[in-house]
């Protein structure tokens, strides 16, 4: 073998032959092809060999006793995958040939066969595994470049997160160096630590263990917030997030930890100023409401219930017309359609309708909430002033009705004064009846003049009363004697049915003189021609009570509540029976408040009414008694 050691073979390869001739030919060939060849006579041997030197191909014949050649095939292409194998077969043996390609062999030669032409078939063999070995060599080179560049990609995503990574058994194996920002730590100082560091502000801790374990085990993500104690002793909130390493035995964690202690104050902070606004919403004492651009309630607060009477399950089917008065549907639609472009729209009033009908006068201010040039909602905030609208009526009323009230009496004593002035009295007119009416005209100016003044007195807070001991009986009297007459005119008749044995109380005797004059003069003006009218005074429960009843007209249910209001009347028009100014009753009512008595009226339409009040007693009877 001189030349194979002058030049480097053309390949080794091992010829396995059972019948001599063959196998010698073969090797001859080969190596004066310059192959490096060694030979086989039995698959046994064969496989002996090439587990003590390389091949680079095996040339073994199908057939030969003992191990046969798809045997040896198989045994080296398992434990020898760089070898190649070309088989010989027979010719009527393509069954063979076409299993042994299946199981790997390179090619195939048929025997009988030229020499020249299996040197060919060798040399191509060889020739394939080289191309093999090359393309085998490049895929690994592939893969490692690939392998390298996601390792490099990988280290980088880790140095680059924002959030600490760690792997760890029982102890800390790495971690990346923003474990130093989350825990305190620096890298070296957590290597070898005892990973419970990780869940040691857990309230339960092998529960929480417990929950990583059971979360991973079936591949899963354990996703958990924790508190952890760093370094400097401060306690930080620490989201979790945690898998398991697969092949690891016993397991493998790697876990990403990222401190949320600045978003869970956030969220607590966001959370409390949202409930600190909901509840002054809530308790607002307007009206407010927030509505989509479709017209629907997002949003309303407890006033807006309350004063509408509907609930929060009724207003989500409700839109904005639905709670306006007919008329106030086009100009409510024309603002709310104005809102809805940008727009702001203050002061504007509207009547809304409560879901049992009662108008609701409100006043506010509407305003978008847009987002990126598109509305999210109108906001809008009312004040209920039905109450300021009705006192407003009554204002107006009023003073309709006192220039009507002062005109006529002044207009009568102007006249009749003239008259007399210009001495035209009609020759059998004394000037006694003349003087008389301008008497009486002038008395009921100064009383109306009077209410006025005691009511713009209450009004300013300078209204007093002056308490003397009083006869509560002998007054009660008088009024009624004072108003006999007037009552006799219209042939009514009043019944005194005072207690004989009334105490004296601590008053104000020319205010509760007031107080039973507006009573009886009312229950005279409201009664029928020849009607009764009865006045009762007594001691009821520690205090004088005296009670006017008439058999008038009465007054309906829902005025009652009313009727101590100031400008309040029940019929308000212009066209009324009676002449007032609605001022009486209010300033009895603050008459009897300032005693630290109760006044209060009892009636029904076309029966009659009761008006009654309390003086409280100076002293409770009791205890004077004990005293
Ligand atoms: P006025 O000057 O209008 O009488 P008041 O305050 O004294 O004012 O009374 C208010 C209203 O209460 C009256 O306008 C009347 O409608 C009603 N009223 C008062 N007393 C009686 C009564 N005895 N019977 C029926 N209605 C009454």
């Amino acid at each position: 073998m001189a030349e194979s050691e002058m030049q480097p073979a053309k390949g080794t390869v091992l010829v396995v032959d059972d019948e001599d001739t063959v196998r010698d030919i073969i090797a001859r060939k080969l190596q004066s092809e310059g192959y490096d060849c060694v030979v086989a006579t039995s698959g046994k041997q064969a496989v002996e060999t090439a587990a003590r030197q390389h091949f680079d191909l095996v040339l073994t014949d199908v057939k030969m006793p003992g191990m046969s050649g798809i045997e040896v095939l198989s045994q080296i292409a398992t434990e020898h995958p760089d070898t190649g194998v070309v088989m010989i077969t027979a010719v009527s043996d393509t069954q063979t040939a076409v299993e042994a390609m299946r199981l790997g062999a390179y090619d195939y030669v048929t025997k009988p066969f030229d020499l020249q032409a299996l040197s060919m078939r060798v040399e191509k063999a060889l020739e394939k595994r080289r191309l093999l070995q090359e393309n085998k060599d490049y895929k690994l080179l592939l893969a490692e470049q690939a392998l390298q560049e996601s390792q490099q990609q990988y280290s980088a995503l880790v140095e680059n997160l924002a959030d600490a990574v760690l792997v760890f058994q029982a102890a800390i194996t790495w971690c990346n160096d923003k474990v130093e920002e989350v825990f305190g730590y620096t890298q070296d100082e957590l290597m070898g630590k005892d990973a419970s560091f990780l869940f040691s502000g857990s309230t339960n801790l092998s529960k929480f263990i417990e929950a990583v374990h059971d979360a991973t085990r079936e591949q899963k993500h354990f996703r958990g917030t924790n508190r952890v104690e760093k370094k400097d002793g401060s306690i930080v909130d620490i989201e979790f997030s945690i898998s398991r390493i697969q092949e690891k035995d016993p397991p493998e964690f790697v876990a990403v930890a990222r401190d949320i202690t600045e978003r869970r104050r956030m969220e607590e902070a966001l959370r409390e100023s949202e409930e600190k606004f909901r509840d002054l919403f809530e308790n607002a004492n307007d009206l407010i409401q927030s509505v989509d651009g479709n017209g629907r309630f997002a949003y309303v607060n407890r006033k807006w219930l309350e004063t509408l009477g509907y609930t929060h399950e009724e207003v989500k089917e409700l839109t904005l017309t639905d709670i306006l008065r007919e008329d106030q549907i086009p100009h409510c639609m024309e603002n709310f359609k104005r809102v809805s472009q940008g727009e702001s729209v203050s002061e504007m009033q509207s009547v809304f309708v409560s879901k049992n009908g009662l108008e609701i006068h409100v006043e506010g201010n509407v305003s978008p909430r847009m987002k990126d040039g598109e509305l999210v909602e109108t906001r809008g905030i009312f004040r209920d002033i039905t109450e300021r609208k009705e006192i407003e009526r009554m204002k107006t009323e009023f003073t309709s009705n006192v220039s009507h009230e002062l005109r006529t009496p002044l207009q009568s004593i102007m006249g009749f004064t003239k008259l007399i002035l210009r001495g035209k009295v009609p020759v059998p007119e004394p000037h006694g009846e003349f003087l008389s009416i301008i008497d009486k005209q002038s008395e009921h100016l100064s009383t109306l003049i009077n209410s006025l003044l005691d009511v713009s007195r209450i009004e300013s807070g300078q209204f007093s009363i002056q308490k003397k001991p009083m006869s509560l009986k002998d007054m009660v009297h008088d009024v009624a004697q004072e108003l006999s007459s007037l009552a006799q005119e219209k042939g009514i008749v009043i019944v005194e049915a005072i207690s004989k044995t009334l105490p004296q109380v601590e008053a104000d005797e020319k205010r509760l003189k007031q107080v039973m004059v507006n009573l009886l003069s009312n229950a005279v003006k409201f009664s029928n021609d020849g009607g009764e009218i009865t006045v009762k005074a007594k001691v009821n429960d520690h205090a004088l009570l005296v009670q006017v009843t008439d058999r008038g007209i009465g007054i309906p249910a829902e005025a009652i509540p009313h009727l101590f209001e100031r400008f309040y009347q029940v019929d308000g028009s212009a066209t009324r029976i009676s002449a007032g100014t609605g001022l009486g009753l209010y300033i009895c009512g603050q008459i009897v408040e300032a005693h630290g008595g109760r006044i209060w009226a009892e009636s029904k339409p076309g029966e009659g009414s009761t008006f009654s009040f309390t003086v409280p007693l100076a002293i409770n009877p009791a205890e004077s008694n004990l005293q």
